[in-house]
């Protein structure tokens, strides 16, 4: 039993409620803030409340425990922040396939599409271009990339997992599996509505264009390409590319290389923050140079630790969750907070300057990439804003003694161990 404070009868009176013993009973307390409450532990003395008699999908129910009965602290709606890479289609050829989440599929994704490709040893992922800009996440394997600037400079780069690539909009680019089990991938396009199946084709344009074109554009005669597909190969089988450093000779001639590298090796750079929590890694154009408007973190916190409570001034943040299990929390104004459960290969997005924090619930490091349309990583810390706040003020907001909240973090921590 709760006692009745005087805050209690103020806001049950406020709302034109009646005071009774029963709402006395569930008064609002810390942990449990709401009125009317909201969570299973308010239905202790009535258990059916939270039972679920109705047609079940048990298998997909027990992938969401915090959708399905969240904490009490929970409340109001939130457009569905979840999607996977788990149940989109996937679109299989000789060679690999490719599955994506676009806007069309998961509404709040606004910034940011993603593409979830793999590519056998030695396929290759046709020459193309599109209108957004891409970046990729290798997640197993190796790939050789290949891009060309407006110049005509070149670069040919074969990156590793844990490593990136990025090219800007509209520059051609191809893709191969070069691992020993060749590679998959993630993309991250910087426009929610760009689809994988929707980029422009080497095979689709040369198979649409008259032969006496064909002949006149490259300069030699129409039967040179009497045998181009007829059809787009996106992905097919291919043979292994020769050594590197001979195909990106071959392909720079007199052009040259373009200046700044196409991929860049994220996992084995030294951690830009480590805590007893866990690591992060940062990628922005300050030091992925090429990396003009995606900016991406690659998060690792070990069991039981939090990626802290913190908000992104600058941009949506699209995350792909690569190993571990997690449960995020959403805050906005309202309020509203929503959590909800993710696991390997799921999608998490949070809008801009939304309030979030992220939980490793398993027994496995969880790794995560926080992506941004953005030419830089930005995030601003609830410990670091009230441990750089005078502490009179903080403390007459939270009713914590200033030589307490002289105890809050200030060094902006990211990962908080358990
Ligand atoms: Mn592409
Ligand atoms: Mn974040």
């Amino acid at each position: 039993m709760q006692p009745l404070s005087r805050r209690n009868v103020l806001t049950a009176a406020a709302a034109g409620t009646v005071v009774t013993a029963s709402i006395a009973a569930n008064a609002q307390t810390f942990g449990n803030p709401d009125l009317p409450p909201q969570g299973a532990i308010n239905t202790r003395d009535n258990p059916a409340s939270v039972t679920d008699p109705g047609p079940q999908n048990p298998a997909l129910a027990s992938q969401f425990p915090d959708a399905f009965s969240p904490p009490p602290t929970d409340v109001g709606d939130m457009p569905m922040f979840w999607a996977s890479f788990n149940n989109a289609p996937r679109r299989i050829q000789n060679g690999g396939w490719a599955r994506q989440v676009t806007q069309a599929d998961f509404q709040i994704a606004e910034e940011i599409s993603g593409v979830n490709m793999r590519l056998t040893r030695g396929a290759i992922r046709e020459l193309h271009w599109h209108q957004a800009a891409e970046w990729g996440f290798v997640s197993r394997g190796a790939v050789r990339v290949t891009t060309i600037d407006t110049e005509g400079r070149s670069n040919v780069e074969d990156i590793g997992e844990g490593g990136l690539w990025y090219f800007a909009s509209g520059l051609p680019h191809s893709l191969q599996g070069i691992g020993e089990d060749g590679a998959e991938f993630i993309l991250a396009f910087d426009n929610g509505r760009q689809t994988e199946y929707n980029t422009l084709l080497l095979s689709d344009w040369m198979a649409h264009t008259p032969p006496d074109i064909l002949a006149l554009n490259f300069g030699l005669p129409a039967d040179t390409f009497a045998k181009i597909p007829l059809h787009q190969l996106y992905i097919f089988p291919g043979q292994m590319p020769g050594p590197l450093a001979a195909e990106q000779e071959q392909a720079a001639g007199a052009a040259g290389k373009i200046p700044n590298p196409s991929t860049f090796a994220l996992s084995s750079m030294p951690p830009t923050k480590k805590t007893a929590g866990g690591e992060v890694r940062i990628a922005d154009s300050r030091n992925f140079k090429a990396s003009q408007t995606i900016a991406a973190a690659l998060v690792k916190v070990y069991p039981g630790g939090l990626r802290e409570m913190h908000w992104h001034p600058n941009a949506d943040e699209w995350q792909y969750y690569v190993s571990g299990e997690a449960t995020m929390t959403i805050f906005n104004t309202g309020p509203r907070a929503v959590t909800q459960n993710f696991k390997p290969g799921d999608i998490g997005y949070v809008k801009k300057s939304l309030g979030h924090y992220i939980r490793n619930t398993g027994n496995t490091d969880l790794v995560f990439l926080e992506i941004f349309r953005s030419d830089r990583f930005e995030d601003i810390s609830l410990s670091d804003w009230l441990a750089h706040t005078p502490r009179a003020l903080v403390a007459q907001h939270l009713n914590i003694d200033p030589a307490v909240v002289a105890r809050f973090p200030n060094t902006k921590p990211a990962i908080m161990p358990l």
